[in-house]
């Protein structure tokens, strides 16, 4: 499944860009927002490792860094590939001496160029980069400057094909994020968000469900407690985001919870210095996952 995903991704994050490019004359690849964050190369290179990684979550592989490695090489294979056909496609229009990408043109291959020699694929992206104005812009049709120095132009095209190869490591962590592994059973957990708990009624809910875990002659259900306390946070209130993850194997269940809290400018923000996990009763949580899908 995971070889399926990665090569069906891996496909898309190439024929994608050589499509826009095509048909909209638009290097996807070389998009940057702020002068240098490549944008376009992140997304190209998130969309190669999409498939792949989210393939590894669906038969329960555990993700490691042989993935990662694997990962790169699509990376790798996905910027070359584009490149590649880039070359391929490019053709030099009779009439008005610029160049165009179709498949049956005046290919680019009939032509030299002082310095560079023969156009060749290796000479054709040296002469593509080194030529390539680079416009620094702000909202798009303001001009502040441009750099035709080919050094510079060669570190911009270096950062775009960084941005491929750190777009499919950041598909990687994502999807490894959100995915707990059980190692007693060699798959993924289960894991649903369940609701937000205001920050002030955090000790009074852990006190509750301290009650029902420890007590399971006690007639309250899970369910009942959440309700009685979701439903209250409103905007710019602090609060604790509760995640259920359980395994059905083995019968374990745990609560997770991430804390929110409003920062000095006003804002509810992620504190990530803060984690808390509570195990609770797999019976308890089983019966939740009924009544809240009945
Ligand atoms: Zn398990």
């Amino acid at each position: 499944m995971s070889i399926l995903l990665g090569l069906l991704s891996l496909v898309i994050s190439i024929a994608v860009p050589v499509l826009i490019m095509i048909f909209a004359d638009f290097q996807l690849l070389h998009f940057s927002i702020f002068f240098i964050i490549p944008a376009g190369a992140i997304a190209i290179g998130y969309a190669c490792g999409f498939g792949f990684f989210k393939g590894l979550i669906i038969s329960n592989k555990k993700i490691s860094s042989k993935h990662f490695i694997i990962g790169i090489l699509m990376a790798f294979i996905c910027l070359a590939s584009i490149k590649y056909a880039t070359y391929h496609l490019t053709c030099v229009s009779p009439e008005t001496g610029k160049i165009e990408y179709k498949l049956d043109g005046n290919h680019i291959s009939n032509y030299q160029i002082d310095g560079y020699g023969r156009m060749t694929f290796v000479n054709f992206n040296k002469f593509m980069i080194e030529s390539t104005p680079i416009t620094f812009s702000r909202r798009g049709s303001q001009t502040l400057g441009e750099v035709t120095n080919p050094t510079a132009c060669w570190v911009f095209a270096i950062i775009d094909f960084l941005g491929v190869f750190i777009g499919v490591i950041a598909a990687g962590i994502g999807i490894k994020d959100k995915h707990q592994y059980c190692e007693t059973c060699n798959k993924y957990k289960n894991s649903k968000k369940i609701f937000k708990l205001l920050k002030t009624d955090g000790q009074a809910f852990f006190d509750e469900l301290e009650i029902i875990t420890n007590d399971i002659s006690e007639s309250t259900s899970l369910k009942q407690i959440i309700e009685k306390y979701n439903g209250k946070v409103k905007t710019g209130d602090a609060f604790l985001e509760c995640t259920l993850i359980y395994c059905h194997n083995c019968k374990k269940a745990t609560l997770s919870f991430k804390l929110f809290e409003v920062t000095s400018t006003n804002k509810v923000k992620e504190n990530s210095e803060f984690k808390y996990n509570v195990a609770i009763n797999y019976n308890l949580v089983r019966d939740y996952i009924k009544e809240i899908a009945a």
